[in-house]
């Protein structure tokens, strides 16, 4: 596969540093909180704002995300801060909005990798687009399952592929929310060298004390890339409230973390 290398390109023509850095917060509340957190992210190492729209809750009767209206948000912020936008769809409603609203790149959820007929579906909505799709890792620790996901969207012809690693669910009490299995993303990497990938320490960790640490072991790895929820009010944010950063926080991480070239 060539998409690491098609990545590079991509990132060379816009300018962009590595590692890659996502940052924003795991959902869009407000058109105000979206557009305060761009401005405090837009002279920083980040080069996309994620924000997720519709959200896809364990349970029922939790947030469930603001909607299309959302995708408005992201549109100004973009506009008003250069950032480039990332969002989470499910389906192919999602994609066709997506697009609609020139989201930059697009992410498959880890509770959607899971489920050959939704990963098919995106595939096929996303045909013969240009955008930047992500694949997360499903949340159960099952390589074949992540590797059909990429397969499903190469197949679709979408070029500028890559993954995310956020770990996966366990019954047992651990330290992290989803236990890093570093050795499933190492083992997808060995498999296909040249696709990006990303690691979410967020959703593994679910703690922010964690996050640089947990970072770290990632680019150790030679993982392409940081995706953190990042918040202006993290503590009030109305999902993942104990994992988020602020801004300030955010910019801390990446001016401690060690980074080192992951790319040739
Ligand atoms: C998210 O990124 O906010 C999210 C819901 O992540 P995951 O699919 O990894 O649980
Ligand atoms: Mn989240």
């Amino acid at each position: 596969m060539e998409n690491k290398k098609e990545l590079r390109n991509w990132l060379d023509a816009h300018q962009l540093e590595h590692p890659l850095v996502i940052a924003g917060p795991c959902s869009a509340e407000t058109e105000q909180q979206v557009l305060k957190i761009a401005h405090e992210l837009k002279d920083s190492d980040v080069s996309y704002l994620r924000a997720g729209i519709w959200k896809p809750r364990t349970r029922p009767g939790n947030f469930e995300g603001v909607g299309a209206i959302g995708l408005k948000w992201l549109q100004r912020a973009k506009e008003e801060t250069g950032l480039l936008t990332a969002t989470e769809v499910a389906n192919k409603a999602h994609v066709d909005l997506a697009l609609e609203h020139d989201v930059d790149m697009l992410w498959i959820g880890a509770r959607s990798t899971v489920s050959p007929f939704i990963v098919q579906e995106i595939a096929d909505a996303l045909k013969g687009t240009d955008k930047v799709v992500l694949v997360k890792n499903p949340v159960n620790p099952d390589l074949a399952l992540w590797l059909g996901g990429i397969e499903r969207l190469h197949s679709a012809n979408i070029n500028k592929l890559g993954v995310i690693h956020r770990g996966f669910s366990t019954y047992e009490k651990t330290k992290y929310r989803n236990i890093p299995e570093w050795q499933i993303a190492v083992e997808l990497q060995s498999k296909f060298p040249d696709l990006p990938l990303i690691c979410d320490p967020s959703h593994i960790t679910g703690k922010r004390d964690m996050i640089l640490d947990v970072s770290q072991t990632a680019l150790d790895l030679n993982f392409d890339g940081l995706m953190i929820e990042t918040h202006i009010d993290p503590d009030n944010a109305w999902s993942d409230a104990a994992q988020q950063v602020t801004p300030a926080a955010l910019i801390q991480i990446m001016k401690d973390l060690k980074i080192r070239k992951v790319m040739d």
